[in-house]
Protein backbone atom coordinates (compact mmCIF):
# COMPACT_ATOMS: atom_id res chain seq x y z
CA UNK A 1 0.00 0.00 0.00
CA UNK A 2 1.10 3.57 -0.77
CA UNK A 3 1.54 6.02 1.82
CA UNK A 4 0.30 9.76 1.27
CA UNK A 5 3.40 11.49 1.91
CA UNK A 6 3.01 14.77 4.33
CA UNK A 7 3.87 17.79 3.32
CA UNK A 8 6.28 18.26 6.62
CA UNK A 9 6.73 15.37 7.74
CA UNK A 10 7.34 11.00 7.19
CA UNK A 11 5.39 9.25 9.32
CA UNK A 12 7.51 6.94 11.31
CA UNK A 13 8.11 5.36 15.18
CA UNK A 14 4.15 4.56 14.74
CA UNK A 15 3.36 1.09 16.49
CA UNK A 16 1.52 -1.17 14.15
CA UNK A 17 -2.05 -2.01 14.79
CA UNK A 18 -1.85 -5.30 17.03
CA UNK A 19 -4.06 -7.11 15.04
CA UNK A 20 -4.47 -10.40 13.48
CA UNK A 21 -3.34 -12.33 16.10
CA UNK A 22 -4.52 -15.72 18.10
CA UNK A 23 -5.67 -14.57 21.47
CA UNK A 24 -5.07 -18.17 22.95
CA UNK A 25 -1.98 -19.12 21.32
CA UNK A 26 -0.01 -15.85 21.69
CA UNK A 27 -1.17 -16.07 25.56
CA UNK A 28 1.16 -18.32 27.73
CA UNK A 29 -0.09 -17.82 31.01
CA UNK A 30 -3.78 -18.46 29.29
CA UNK A 31 -2.72 -21.85 28.04
CA UNK A 32 -1.34 -23.13 30.50
CA UNK A 33 -4.17 -22.06 33.26
CA UNK A 34 -6.38 -23.55 30.91
CA UNK A 35 -4.33 -26.69 30.67
CA UNK A 36 -4.02 -26.73 34.95
CA UNK A 37 -7.71 -26.35 35.43
CA UNK A 38 -8.32 -29.48 33.42
CA UNK A 39 -9.20 -27.67 29.84
CA UNK A 40 -6.42 -29.03 27.48
CA UNK A 41 -8.66 -31.01 25.44
CA UNK A 42 -9.85 -28.39 24.42
CA UNK A 43 -6.71 -26.80 22.74
CA UNK A 44 -7.63 -27.15 19.18
CA UNK A 45 -11.22 -24.97 19.56
CA UNK A 46 -9.58 -22.23 21.85
CA UNK A 47 -6.82 -21.93 19.39
CA UNK A 48 -9.30 -21.41 16.67
CA UNK A 49 -11.60 -19.15 18.50
CA UNK A 50 -8.26 -17.41 19.44
CA UNK A 51 -7.54 -16.51 16.07
CA UNK A 52 -10.90 -15.94 14.98
CA UNK A 53 -11.97 -13.20 17.29
CA UNK A 54 -8.10 -11.90 17.30
CA UNK A 55 -8.72 -10.96 13.62
CA UNK A 56 -9.03 -7.52 12.44
CA UNK A 57 -12.44 -7.78 11.07
CA UNK A 58 -13.53 -8.40 14.63
CA UNK A 59 -11.67 -5.84 16.49
CA UNK A 60 -13.84 -3.48 13.36
CA UNK A 61 -16.76 -4.61 15.01
CA UNK A 62 -15.78 -4.00 18.19
CA UNK A 63 -15.04 -0.82 17.27
CA UNK A 64 -18.09 0.25 15.31
CA UNK A 65 -20.67 -1.51 17.67
CA UNK A 66 -19.59 1.09 20.54
CA UNK A 67 -19.11 4.18 18.22
CA UNK A 68 -22.80 3.58 16.51
CA UNK A 69 -25.08 3.34 20.16
CA UNK A 70 -28.25 1.67 20.46
CA UNK A 71 -31.12 4.02 20.01
CA UNK A 72 -34.77 3.49 21.86
CA UNK A 73 -37.42 3.74 19.35
CA UNK A 74 -39.84 3.90 21.82
CA UNK A 75 -43.15 4.82 19.51
CA UNK A 76 -43.57 4.33 15.72
CA UNK A 77 -44.11 7.46 13.36
CA UNK A 78 -48.32 7.03 14.25
CA UNK A 79 -47.68 6.96 17.90
CA UNK A 80 -48.15 3.72 18.68
CA UNK A 81 -45.63 2.26 20.94
CA UNK A 82 -42.74 0.26 19.82
CA UNK A 83 -40.51 -0.50 22.60
CA UNK A 84 -37.81 -1.88 20.43
CA UNK A 85 -34.19 -1.03 20.83
CA UNK A 86 -31.90 -0.75 16.98
CA UNK A 87 -28.57 -1.72 16.94
CA UNK A 88 -25.72 -1.50 14.84
CA UNK A 89 -25.53 -4.66 12.67
CA UNK A 90 -22.03 -4.84 14.26
CA UNK A 91 -23.16 -5.66 17.41
CA UNK A 92 -25.52 -8.30 15.97
CA UNK A 93 -22.57 -9.89 14.20
CA UNK A 94 -20.81 -10.29 17.38
CA UNK A 95 -23.78 -11.88 19.12
CA UNK A 96 -24.01 -14.05 16.52
CA UNK A 97 -20.13 -15.52 16.64
CA UNK A 98 -20.34 -15.64 20.82
CA UNK A 99 -23.73 -17.59 20.27
CA UNK A 100 -22.45 -19.20 17.62
CA UNK A 101 -19.37 -20.40 19.66
CA UNK A 102 -21.68 -21.48 23.11
CA UNK A 103 -20.94 -18.35 24.99
CA UNK A 104 -24.45 -17.79 26.01
CA UNK A 105 -24.87 -21.68 27.15
CA UNK A 106 -22.13 -24.10 26.53
CA UNK A 107 -21.84 -25.19 30.51
CA UNK A 108 -25.35 -26.64 30.17
CA UNK A 109 -26.83 -29.70 28.41
CA UNK A 110 -29.51 -29.81 26.28
CA UNK A 111 -31.70 -30.08 29.16
CA UNK A 112 -30.38 -27.72 31.25
CA UNK A 113 -28.35 -30.05 33.57
CA UNK A 114 -24.56 -28.55 34.24
CA UNK A 115 -22.46 -29.84 31.27
CA UNK A 116 -19.98 -31.42 33.45
CA UNK A 117 -15.87 -31.98 32.34
CA UNK A 118 -14.56 -28.91 32.15
CA UNK A 119 -17.04 -26.75 30.56
CA UNK A 120 -16.60 -23.82 32.62
CA UNK A 121 -13.05 -23.61 32.31
CA UNK A 122 -13.09 -23.85 28.03
CA UNK A 123 -16.36 -21.37 28.47
CA UNK A 124 -14.58 -19.00 30.68
CA UNK A 125 -11.09 -18.81 28.27
CA UNK A 126 -13.51 -17.84 25.37
CA UNK A 127 -15.47 -15.39 27.44
CA UNK A 128 -11.62 -14.02 28.64
CA UNK A 129 -10.56 -14.10 25.11
CA UNK A 130 -13.67 -12.05 23.48
CA UNK A 131 -13.80 -9.51 26.47
CA UNK A 132 -10.60 -8.51 24.88
CA UNK A 133 -12.27 -7.13 21.87
CA UNK A 134 -15.93 -5.98 23.32
CA UNK A 135 -17.17 -6.57 26.11
CA UNK A 136 -20.80 -4.44 25.53
CA UNK A 137 -22.57 -7.53 23.83
CA UNK A 138 -21.35 -9.80 26.37
CA UNK A 139 -23.79 -8.52 29.19
CA UNK A 140 -26.78 -10.61 27.76
CA UNK A 141 -24.18 -13.66 27.01
CA UNK A 142 -23.61 -13.86 30.21
CA UNK A 143 -27.29 -13.37 31.64
CA UNK A 144 -28.49 -15.98 29.19
CA UNK A 145 -26.23 -18.35 30.65
CA UNK A 146 -26.61 -17.26 34.02
CA UNK A 147 -30.14 -17.81 33.73
CA UNK A 148 -30.54 -21.48 33.38
CA UNK A 149 -29.19 -21.85 37.34
CA UNK A 150 -32.42 -19.70 38.57
CA UNK A 151 -34.63 -21.37 35.96
CA UNK A 152 -33.63 -24.96 37.41
CA UNK A 153 -35.99 -23.44 40.19
CA UNK A 154 -39.01 -24.09 38.33
CA UNK A 155 -38.51 -26.97 36.15
CA UNK A 156 -41.59 -26.99 33.79
CA UNK A 157 -40.54 -23.41 32.82
CA UNK A 158 -36.59 -24.66 32.23
CA UNK A 159 -37.60 -27.61 29.94
CA UNK A 160 -39.99 -25.35 27.94
CA UNK A 161 -37.17 -22.81 27.34
CA UNK A 162 -34.41 -25.11 26.75
CA UNK A 163 -34.84 -26.21 23.08
CA UNK A 164 -34.90 -22.55 22.46
CA UNK A 165 -32.22 -21.44 25.01
CA UNK A 166 -29.46 -24.63 24.09
CA UNK A 167 -29.46 -23.45 20.52
CA UNK A 168 -26.55 -21.99 18.81
CA UNK A 169 -28.39 -19.63 16.93
CA UNK A 170 -28.79 -16.03 17.84
CA UNK A 171 -31.78 -14.88 16.36
CA UNK A 172 -32.34 -10.90 16.74
CA UNK A 173 -36.01 -10.89 15.28
CA UNK A 174 -38.90 -9.04 17.49
CA UNK A 175 -40.69 -12.32 17.78
CA UNK A 176 -41.98 -14.88 20.34
CA UNK A 177 -39.80 -16.83 21.89
CA UNK A 178 -40.85 -19.78 21.37
CA UNK A 179 -40.83 -20.01 17.52
CA UNK A 180 -37.18 -18.31 17.75
CA UNK A 181 -33.70 -20.05 16.57
CA UNK A 182 -32.38 -18.81 19.37
CA UNK A 183 -33.12 -16.82 22.50
CA UNK A 184 -31.45 -14.24 25.00
CA UNK A 185 -32.20 -13.94 28.76
CA UNK A 186 -31.73 -10.50 30.92
CA UNK A 187 -32.34 -9.76 34.22
CA UNK A 188 -34.52 -6.94 36.43
CA UNK A 189 -33.90 -6.53 39.97
CA UNK A 190 -32.38 -3.05 40.40
CA UNK A 191 -35.09 -0.09 41.42
CA UNK A 192 -34.75 3.39 41.72
CA UNK A 193 -34.79 2.93 45.79
CA UNK A 194 -32.06 0.44 45.71
CA UNK A 195 -30.11 -2.24 43.61
CA UNK A 196 -28.07 -3.77 46.67
CA UNK A 197 -31.39 -3.95 49.28
CA UNK A 198 -33.68 -5.84 46.51
CA UNK A 199 -35.79 -6.20 49.49
CA UNK A 200 -36.97 -2.70 49.17
CA UNK A 201 -38.11 -3.85 45.69
CA UNK A 202 -41.86 -2.44 45.27
CA UNK A 203 -42.67 -3.69 41.94
CA UNK A 204 -45.88 -5.90 42.62
CA UNK A 205 -47.18 -9.41 41.16
CA UNK A 206 -50.79 -10.24 41.44
CA UNK A 207 -51.59 -13.68 40.38
CA UNK A 208 -53.47 -14.23 36.53
CA UNK A 209 -54.95 -17.85 36.61
CA UNK A 210 -51.72 -19.83 36.49
CA UNK A 211 -49.51 -16.73 35.66
CA UNK A 212 -48.79 -13.02 37.38
CA UNK A 213 -49.15 -10.18 36.34
CA UNK A 214 -46.87 -7.40 37.23
CA UNK A 215 -46.69 -3.49 37.37
CA UNK A 216 -43.79 -1.61 38.99
CA UNK A 217 -40.34 -0.71 37.48
CA UNK A 218 -36.99 -1.39 36.75
CA UNK A 219 -34.51 1.46 37.04
CA UNK A 220 -31.54 -0.93 35.43
CA UNK A 221 -32.07 -3.47 33.14
CA UNK A 222 -29.89 -4.08 31.06
CA UNK A 223 -29.83 -5.48 27.34
CA UNK A 224 -33.54 -4.98 26.58
CA UNK A 225 -34.24 -6.76 23.29
CA UNK A 226 -33.68 -10.11 25.38
CA UNK A 227 -36.51 -11.97 25.15
CA UNK A 228 -37.18 -12.45 28.50
CA UNK A 229 -36.52 -11.48 31.83
CA UNK A 230 -35.99 -13.07 35.53
CA UNK A 231 -37.65 -10.15 37.37
CA UNK A 232 -37.76 -9.24 41.26
CA UNK A 233 -41.38 -8.75 42.47
CA UNK A 234 -43.54 -8.74 45.55
CA UNK A 235 -46.12 -11.19 45.71
CA UNK A 236 -48.27 -12.55 48.43
CA UNK A 237 -45.75 -14.26 50.07
CA UNK A 238 -43.30 -11.81 49.55
CA UNK A 239 -40.36 -10.98 47.08
CA UNK A 240 -40.18 -13.42 44.05
CA UNK A 241 -38.78 -14.16 41.02
CA UNK A 242 -40.51 -13.98 37.81
CA UNK A 243 -40.07 -15.17 34.23
CA UNK A 244 -41.08 -12.48 32.02
CA UNK A 245 -41.44 -12.42 28.03
CA UNK A 246 -41.40 -10.35 25.73
CA UNK A 247 -44.37 -11.27 24.09
CA UNK A 248 -47.57 -12.91 26.19
CA UNK A 249 -48.59 -16.39 25.35
CA UNK A 250 -51.42 -15.22 22.59
CA UNK A 251 -48.58 -13.78 20.80
CA UNK A 252 -49.44 -10.35 21.85
CA UNK A 253 -46.05 -7.69 22.96
CA UNK A 254 -46.05 -8.14 26.46
CA UNK A 255 -46.74 -4.79 28.51
CA UNK A 256 -42.95 -3.78 29.22
CA UNK A 257 -42.71 -0.35 28.43
CA UNK A 258 -38.89 1.14 27.92
CA UNK A 259 -38.76 5.21 29.31
CA UNK A 260 -35.30 5.39 28.41
CA UNK A 261 -31.86 3.94 27.82
CA UNK A 262 -29.22 5.53 30.40
CA UNK A 263 -26.30 7.55 29.07
CA UNK A 264 -23.17 5.24 30.51
CA UNK A 265 -19.34 5.98 31.22
CA UNK A 266 -19.03 2.58 28.98
CA UNK A 267 -20.46 -0.48 28.39
CA UNK A 268 -22.14 1.73 25.22
CA UNK A 269 -23.07 -1.05 22.42
CA UNK A 270 -24.96 -2.24 25.10
CA UNK A 271 -28.06 -1.01 25.86
CA UNK A 272 -29.53 -0.40 29.76
CA UNK A 273 -32.93 0.77 30.27
CA UNK A 274 -35.05 2.15 32.38
CA UNK A 275 -38.47 0.79 32.47
CA UNK A 276 -42.20 0.23 33.38
CA UNK A 277 -43.91 -2.85 33.63
CA UNK A 278 -47.74 -2.13 33.39
CA UNK A 279 -49.65 -5.47 34.12
CA UNK A 280 -46.87 -7.72 32.64
CA UNK A 281 -47.32 -11.06 32.07
CA UNK A 282 -45.12 -13.05 33.91
CA UNK A 283 -44.66 -17.20 35.39
CA UNK A 284 -43.39 -18.02 38.63
CA UNK A 285 -39.81 -18.82 39.13
CA UNK A 286 -39.47 -20.98 42.55
CA UNK A 287 -41.54 -20.39 45.27
CA UNK A 288 -43.45 -17.33 46.46
CA UNK A 289 -41.13 -15.37 48.69
CA UNK A 290 -37.91 -17.26 47.81
CA UNK A 291 -37.23 -14.60 45.18
CA UNK A 292 -33.27 -14.01 46.60
CA UNK A 293 -32.92 -17.60 47.15
CA UNK A 294 -33.64 -18.04 43.45
CA UNK A 295 -31.96 -15.44 41.53
CA UNK A 296 -28.90 -15.32 43.46
CA UNK A 297 -28.28 -19.00 41.39
CA UNK A 298 -28.02 -16.70 38.62
CA UNK A 299 -26.18 -13.95 40.12
CA UNK A 300 -23.22 -16.56 41.49
CA UNK A 301 -22.59 -17.27 37.54
CA UNK A 302 -22.43 -13.36 36.32
CA UNK A 303 -20.21 -12.56 39.30
CA UNK A 304 -17.78 -15.16 38.21
CA UNK A 305 -18.51 -13.74 34.26
CA UNK A 306 -17.13 -10.43 35.64
CA UNK A 307 -14.06 -11.86 37.27
CA UNK A 308 -13.03 -13.18 34.29
CA UNK A 309 -13.92 -10.16 31.67
CA UNK A 310 -12.07 -7.50 34.19
CA UNK A 311 -9.31 -10.40 33.46
CA UNK A 312 -9.52 -10.41 29.86
CA UNK A 313 -9.49 -6.22 29.71
CA UNK A 314 -6.16 -6.35 31.91
CA UNK A 315 -4.94 -8.68 29.48
CA UNK A 316 -5.85 -6.85 26.56
CA UNK A 317 -4.27 -3.95 27.97
CA UNK A 318 -1.25 -5.90 29.05
CA UNK A 319 -0.99 -6.61 25.22
CA UNK A 320 -1.32 -3.43 23.95
CA UNK A 321 1.57 -1.44 26.20
CA UNK A 322 3.94 -4.43 25.84
CA UNK A 323 3.13 -4.93 21.82
CA UNK A 324 3.89 -0.82 21.44
CA UNK A 325 6.50 -0.89 24.23
CA UNK A 326 8.21 -2.92 21.95
CA UNK A 327 7.91 -0.84 18.09
CA UNK A 328 8.26 2.65 19.67
CA UNK A 329 11.59 4.14 19.93
CA UNK A 330 12.58 6.73 22.73
CA UNK A 331 16.03 8.02 23.02
CA UNK A 332 16.65 5.90 20.35
CA UNK A 333 15.65 2.51 22.29
CA UNK A 334 12.98 0.61 21.94
CA UNK A 335 10.95 1.42 25.03
CA UNK A 336 10.25 -2.42 25.80
CA UNK A 337 14.49 -2.34 26.05
CA UNK A 338 14.29 0.43 28.61
CA UNK A 339 14.88 -0.46 32.93
CA UNK A 340 12.22 1.58 33.69
CA UNK A 341 9.44 0.58 31.35
CA UNK A 342 10.66 -3.23 32.22
CA UNK A 343 10.04 -2.90 35.10
CA UNK A 344 6.41 -1.50 35.10
CA UNK A 345 4.91 -3.93 31.99
CA UNK A 346 6.44 -7.18 34.10
CA UNK A 347 4.99 -6.10 37.21
CA UNK A 348 1.82 -6.04 35.05
CA UNK A 349 2.44 -8.93 33.72
CA UNK A 350 2.82 -10.80 36.97
CA UNK A 351 -0.62 -9.48 37.65
CA UNK A 352 -2.01 -10.60 34.77
CA UNK A 353 -0.56 -14.00 35.22
CA UNK A 354 -2.15 -14.16 38.99
CA UNK A 355 -5.75 -13.00 37.48
CA UNK A 356 -5.80 -15.02 34.57
CA UNK A 357 -4.90 -18.32 36.85
CA UNK A 358 -7.21 -17.38 39.76
CA UNK A 359 -9.81 -16.61 37.49
CA UNK A 360 -9.56 -20.65 36.00
CA UNK A 361 -8.90 -22.22 39.20
CA UNK A 362 -12.47 -20.48 39.77
CA UNK A 363 -13.84 -21.70 36.84
CA UNK A 364 -12.68 -25.58 37.63
CA UNK A 365 -14.24 -24.79 41.20
CA UNK A 366 -17.78 -24.21 39.13
CA UNK A 367 -16.82 -27.20 37.07
CA UNK A 368 -16.66 -29.57 39.74
CA UNK A 369 -19.14 -28.20 42.84
CA UNK A 370 -21.77 -30.49 41.44
CA UNK A 371 -19.88 -33.53 42.67
CA UNK A 372 -17.00 -32.07 45.05
CA UNK A 373 -18.05 -30.44 48.01
CA UNK A 374 -14.76 -28.95 48.80
CA UNK A 375 -14.78 -27.30 45.39
CA UNK A 376 -18.22 -26.21 46.32
CA UNK A 377 -17.18 -24.62 49.17
CA UNK A 378 -14.22 -22.57 47.43
CA UNK A 379 -16.78 -21.38 45.26
CA UNK A 380 -19.34 -20.04 47.52
CA UNK A 381 -16.37 -18.14 49.81
CA UNK A 382 -13.89 -17.42 47.11
CA UNK A 383 -16.30 -16.43 44.40
CA UNK A 384 -16.96 -12.78 45.73
CA UNK A 385 -13.51 -12.05 47.00
CA UNK A 386 -12.45 -13.03 43.62
CA UNK A 387 -14.86 -10.84 41.75
CA UNK A 388 -13.71 -7.81 43.94
CA UNK A 389 -10.14 -8.38 44.19
CA UNK A 390 -10.15 -8.59 40.27
CA UNK A 391 -12.75 -6.27 39.16
CA UNK A 392 -11.02 -3.52 41.30
CA UNK A 393 -7.85 -4.03 40.45
CA UNK A 394 -8.92 -3.59 36.38
CA UNK A 395 -9.31 0.49 36.36
CA UNK A 396 -6.07 1.17 37.71
CA UNK A 397 -4.61 -1.75 36.09
CA UNK A 398 -5.94 0.11 32.52
CA UNK A 399 -4.79 3.19 33.34
CA UNK A 400 -1.28 2.13 33.82
CA UNK A 401 -1.36 0.42 30.11
CA UNK A 402 -2.67 3.12 28.66
CA UNK A 403 0.08 5.40 29.85
CA UNK A 404 2.58 3.05 28.53
CA UNK A 405 1.44 4.04 25.21
CA UNK A 406 1.41 7.88 25.86
CA UNK A 407 -1.14 10.07 24.11
CA UNK A 408 -1.94 7.17 21.29
CA UNK A 409 -3.19 5.57 24.67
CA UNK A 410 -5.90 8.27 25.63
CA UNK A 411 -7.72 8.82 22.50
CA UNK A 412 -10.58 6.89 21.24
CA UNK A 413 -8.95 5.65 18.27
CA UNK A 414 -7.51 3.26 20.52
CA UNK A 415 -9.09 0.31 22.46
CA UNK A 416 -7.27 1.13 25.91
CA UNK A 417 -9.87 4.49 26.15
CA UNK A 418 -12.78 1.87 25.39
CA UNK A 419 -11.58 -0.74 27.71
CA UNK A 420 -10.61 1.74 30.76
CA UNK A 421 -13.99 3.56 30.03
CA UNK A 422 -15.26 0.27 30.39
CA UNK A 423 -13.50 -2.17 33.45
CA UNK A 424 -15.51 -0.14 36.74
CA UNK A 425 -18.70 -1.61 35.63
CA UNK A 426 -17.53 -5.22 36.49
CA UNK A 427 -16.86 -4.08 40.02
CA UNK A 428 -20.23 -2.31 40.63
CA UNK A 429 -22.88 -4.23 38.91
CA UNK A 430 -23.49 -7.91 39.88
CA UNK A 431 -22.58 -7.27 43.78
CA UNK A 432 -20.58 -3.77 44.68
CA UNK A 433 -17.37 -3.85 46.27
CA UNK A 434 -18.27 -3.59 49.72
CA UNK A 435 -20.82 -6.43 49.45
CA UNK A 436 -18.98 -8.46 47.88
CA UNK A 437 -16.97 -8.33 51.39
CA UNK A 438 -20.06 -8.77 53.25
CA UNK A 439 -21.02 -11.91 50.97
CA UNK A 440 -17.56 -13.38 52.15
CA UNK A 441 -18.45 -12.73 55.47
CA UNK A 442 -21.58 -14.34 55.54
CA UNK A 443 -20.67 -17.25 53.74
CA UNK A 444 -17.89 -17.79 56.53
CA UNK A 445 -20.80 -17.17 59.08
CA UNK A 446 -23.13 -19.66 57.07
CA UNK A 447 -20.45 -22.47 56.90
CA UNK A 448 -17.46 -21.37 59.24
CA UNK A 449 -16.36 -25.48 59.01
CA UNK A 450 -16.06 -25.33 55.00
CA UNK A 451 -14.51 -22.20 54.98
CA UNK A 452 -11.65 -22.29 57.22
CA UNK A 453 -10.78 -26.05 55.40
CA UNK A 454 -10.83 -24.20 52.03
CA UNK A 455 -8.48 -21.42 53.95
CA UNK A 456 -6.44 -24.64 55.10
CA UNK A 457 -5.85 -25.75 51.25
CA UNK A 458 -4.94 -22.88 50.56
CA UNK A 459 -2.57 -22.82 53.08
CA UNK A 460 -0.83 -26.43 52.24
CA UNK A 461 -1.16 -25.24 48.41
CA UNK A 462 0.84 -21.92 49.14
CA UNK A 463 3.28 -23.47 52.01
CA UNK A 464 6.64 -22.71 50.05
CA UNK A 465 5.58 -19.30 49.07
CA UNK A 466 7.06 -16.18 50.91
CA UNK A 467 4.82 -14.67 53.61
CA UNK A 468 1.83 -17.34 52.65
CA UNK A 469 1.82 -18.84 56.12
CA UNK A 470 1.90 -14.99 57.54
CA UNK A 471 -1.11 -13.87 55.44
CA UNK A 472 -3.18 -17.33 56.67
CA UNK A 473 -2.63 -16.48 59.75
CA UNK A 474 -3.73 -12.65 59.50
CA UNK A 475 -6.54 -13.45 57.40
CA UNK A 476 -8.15 -16.17 59.93
CA UNK A 477 -7.49 -13.71 62.72
CA UNK A 478 -8.72 -10.81 61.11
CA UNK A 479 -12.46 -13.07 60.57
CA UNK A 480 -12.71 -13.93 64.09
CA UNK A 481 -12.68 -10.39 64.83
CA UNK A 482 -15.89 -9.72 66.18
CA UNK A 483 -15.73 -5.91 64.46
CA UNK A 484 -15.22 -7.88 61.72
CA UNK A 485 -17.14 -5.83 58.84
CA UNK A 486 -15.11 -2.72 59.28
CA UNK A 487 -11.87 -4.61 58.58
CA UNK A 488 -13.48 -6.43 55.67
CA UNK A 489 -11.76 -5.01 52.84
CA UNK A 490 -8.34 -5.95 54.63
CA UNK A 491 -9.23 -9.56 55.03
CA UNK A 492 -10.82 -10.30 51.30
CA UNK A 493 -7.91 -8.62 49.86
CA UNK A 494 -5.31 -10.78 51.62
CA UNK A 495 -7.90 -13.40 50.94
CA UNK A 496 -7.98 -13.17 47.09
CA UNK A 497 -4.30 -12.49 46.62
CA UNK A 498 -3.63 -15.46 48.76
CA UNK A 499 -5.88 -17.38 46.21
CA UNK A 500 -4.35 -15.64 43.19
CA UNK A 501 -0.49 -17.10 44.38
CA UNK A 502 -2.23 -20.31 44.97
CA UNK A 503 -3.88 -20.55 41.83
CA UNK A 504 -0.52 -19.92 40.07
CA UNK A 505 1.11 -22.12 41.81
CA UNK A 506 -0.29 -24.88 40.27
CA UNK A 507 0.11 -22.89 37.06
CA UNK A 508 3.58 -21.51 37.22
CA UNK A 509 5.60 -21.91 40.57
CA UNK A 510 7.96 -19.53 39.91
CA UNK A 511 5.88 -16.58 38.96
CA UNK A 512 3.94 -17.71 41.62
CA UNK A 513 7.13 -16.96 43.91
CA UNK A 514 7.52 -13.72 42.54
CA UNK A 515 3.95 -12.99 43.03
CA UNK A 516 4.00 -13.79 47.02
CA UNK A 517 7.16 -12.19 47.38
CA UNK A 518 6.02 -8.65 45.98
CA UNK A 519 2.51 -9.09 47.34
CA UNK A 520 2.50 -11.01 50.14
CA UNK A 521 5.68 -10.25 51.49
CA UNK A 522 5.32 -6.77 51.28
CA UNK A 523 2.34 -4.61 50.50
CA UNK A 524 2.50 -3.82 46.81
CA UNK A 525 3.40 -0.27 46.07
CA UNK A 526 0.14 1.61 44.41
CA UNK A 527 1.52 1.66 40.69
CA UNK A 528 2.63 -0.39 38.72
CA UNK A 529 6.47 -1.07 38.28
CA UNK A 530 7.85 -0.09 42.09
CA UNK A 531 8.95 -3.84 42.53
CA UNK A 532 12.57 -5.17 41.98
CA UNK A 533 12.91 -7.87 40.07
CA UNK A 534 15.39 -9.60 38.59
CA UNK A 535 16.49 -9.21 34.67
CA UNK A 536 15.50 -13.00 34.15
CA UNK A 537 12.04 -12.82 35.68
CA UNK A 538 11.51 -9.84 33.85
CA UNK A 539 12.21 -11.07 30.39
CA UNK A 540 9.88 -14.50 31.49
CA UNK A 541 7.04 -12.75 32.33
CA UNK A 542 7.48 -10.61 28.91
CA UNK A 543 8.19 -13.13 26.66
CA UNK A 544 5.27 -15.02 28.14
CA UNK A 545 2.75 -12.49 28.17
CA UNK A 546 3.30 -11.80 23.94
CA UNK A 547 5.69 -13.81 22.19
C1 LIG B 1 -24.28 -0.35 33.23
C2 LIG B 1 -25.15 -0.96 34.28
C3 LIG B 1 -26.05 -1.94 33.90
C4 LIG B 1 -26.87 -2.54 34.86
N1 LIG B 1 -27.73 -3.51 34.47
C5 LIG B 1 -28.56 -4.06 35.38
C6 LIG B 1 -29.51 -5.06 34.99
O1 LIG B 1 -29.57 -5.50 33.83
N2 LIG B 1 -30.36 -5.53 35.93
C7 LIG B 1 -30.33 -5.12 37.22
O2 LIG B 1 -31.12 -5.58 38.03
N3 LIG B 1 -29.44 -4.18 37.62
C8 LIG B 1 -28.56 -3.65 36.74
N4 LIG B 1 -27.64 -2.70 37.14
C9 LIG B 1 -27.70 -2.20 38.50
C10 LIG B 1 -26.58 -2.66 39.40
O3 LIG B 1 -26.66 -4.03 39.62
C11 LIG B 1 -26.68 -1.83 40.69
O4 LIG B 1 -26.34 -0.50 40.36
C12 LIG B 1 -25.80 -2.36 41.80
O5 LIG B 1 -26.30 -3.58 42.25
C13 LIG B 1 -25.71 -1.39 42.97
O6 LIG B 1 -26.99 -1.00 43.39
P1 LIG B 1 -27.32 0.55 43.56
O7 LIG B 1 -26.94 1.26 42.31
O8 LIG B 1 -28.73 0.69 44.01
O9 LIG B 1 -26.36 1.06 44.70
P2 LIG B 1 -26.58 0.88 46.28
O10 LIG B 1 -27.21 -0.42 46.57
O11 LIG B 1 -27.23 2.10 46.82
O12 LIG B 1 -25.06 0.82 46.78
C14 LIG B 1 -24.22 1.98 46.76
C15 LIG B 1 -22.89 1.64 47.40
O13 LIG B 1 -23.09 1.23 48.75
C16 LIG B 1 -22.38 0.04 49.01
N5 LIG B 1 -23.13 -0.71 50.03
C17 LIG B 1 -24.33 -1.29 49.89
N6 LIG B 1 -24.68 -1.91 51.03
C18 LIG B 1 -23.68 -1.71 51.92
C19 LIG B 1 -23.46 -2.07 53.29
N7 LIG B 1 -24.36 -2.80 53.95
N8 LIG B 1 -22.32 -1.68 53.88
C20 LIG B 1 -21.41 -0.95 53.20
N9 LIG B 1 -21.56 -0.57 51.93
C21 LIG B 1 -22.69 -0.94 51.29
C22 LIG B 1 -22.28 -0.68 47.69
O14 LIG B 1 -21.15 -1.55 47.66
C23 LIG B 1 -22.14 0.49 46.72
O15 LIG B 1 -20.79 0.83 46.61
C24 LIG B 1 -26.80 -2.12 36.21
C25 LIG B 1 -25.88 -1.13 36.58
C26 LIG B 1 -25.05 -0.56 35.64
C27 LIG B 1 -24.07 0.50 36.07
Amino acid sequence: MTQSVFATHEVFNQSPPLEDVNLFAADRPLLEAVKANGGDLAEKELSDFGAQWGSAAMAERGRVANESTPKLRTFDSRGNRRDQVEFHPAYHELMAHSAHAGLHNSTWSADGRPAGAAAEVVRAAKFYIASQVETGHLCPITMTRASVAALTMQPDVLAKVMPVLSTKSYDPGFAPWWGKRGMTLGMGMTEKQGGTDVRSNMTRATRDGNAYRVTGHKWFMSAPMCDAFLVLAQADEGLTCFFMPRFAPDGSVNAIQFQRLKDKLGNRSNASSEVEFVGAYAERVGEEGKGIRTIIQMVQLTRQDCAVASAGLMRSGLAHALHHARHRSVFQKHLADQPLMQAVLSDMALHVEASVALVMRLCRAFDRTPHDQSEAAYMRLLTPAIKYWVCKSAPAFLYEAMECLGGNGYVEEGILARHYRESPVNAIWEGSGNVMCLDVLRALAREPDAAMAVLQDLAAETRSLPSAAEAVAFIGKVFRRSDGERVARVAVEKLAVLSAAAALNGVSPRHADLFAATRLAANHASMYGAVDLENADIRALLERALP
